[in-house]
């Protein structure tokens, strides 16, 4: 047996998305604003996305609106403030505010052009702006329907134990992917939300649980490790 795309949908057929628990997704989705899904993805690095979101829901309290313009205004001690649940809460100020600031330097505080563009010249676009890097930037594309698929550290640990990837380098792991899946956005933001959600309850950091995964047959980890371990 070998890890295809029948297979990936077959096991990830029962795994539930609950918008809340993707911070980007359930901002983007209620805003439709490209500007505050970059902010609260800022806040998802190197946290959790209950965390992140409750630092964003914050933010919105205080600043009352999520504006390149309204964020600049009220400077980094009260976005600071506002976004301490987070963690590195200055860290993360001083990145907002900064991208605030290019956003409305360079584009008069919108970003709707992204829309428009293909796929590459929307990445590049979004590469130049400071705080996003490529997880950051495929998040928001696919987001938008365009052909990306964005890879976190639950992607990275699973395409490891199947042995898809031989490095945790991120090109060679989304490329993997793109490989099995079928070229659609829909299907790679599906895919990519199930397997964050897979890697956070099944294919755990520590504690896999190998017993109950439909992807034990085709799993390097599994068949290597655990079963030289029995
Ligand atoms: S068999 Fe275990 S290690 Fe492999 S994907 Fe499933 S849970 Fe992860």
């Amino acid at each position: 047996m070998e890890l295809n795309e029948e297979l990936v949908l077959k096991v990830l057929s029962n795994v539930r998305i609950e918008p809340r628990n993707f911070a980007a997704l359930y901002v983007f989705r209620s805003s439709n604003d490209i500007f505050r899904a970059l902010v609260v993805t800022i806040l998802t690095q190197n946290t959790n996305d209950k965390n992140a979101l409750r630092a964003y829901e914050n933010l919105v309290r205080v600043a009352g609106d999520i504006t390149p313009q309204r964020l600049l205004e009220i400077g980094e001690d009260a976005v600071a403030n506002a976004i301490k649940v987070a963690g590195m809460h200055r860290v993360r100020a001083r990145k907002i505010l900064e991208l605030s600031r290019v956003v409305l330097e360079r584009f008069k505080g919108d970003l709707t052009i992204i829309r428009s563009l293909p796929v590459n010249e929307a990445r590049k676009l979004l590469l130049e702006l400071p705080g996003v890097g490529d997880k950051t930037a495929d998040v928001i594309l696919v987001n938008l329907g365009k052909l990306a698929f964005p890879v976190d550290t639950h992607i990275t640990r699973i395409s490891m134990r199947l042995g898809i990837v031989k490095s945790r380098n991120y090109g060679e792991i989304q490329r993997a992917w793109v490989k099995i899946l079928t070229p659609d956005p829909g299907r790679y933001l599906e895919v990519h939300l199930k397997l964050i959600q897979f890697g956070r309850d099944v294919c755990r950091a520590r504690n896999p649980r190998c017993g109950v995964c439909g992807f034990r047959e085709v799993c390097q980890y599994y068949n290597n490790v655990l079963r030289s371990e029995k």
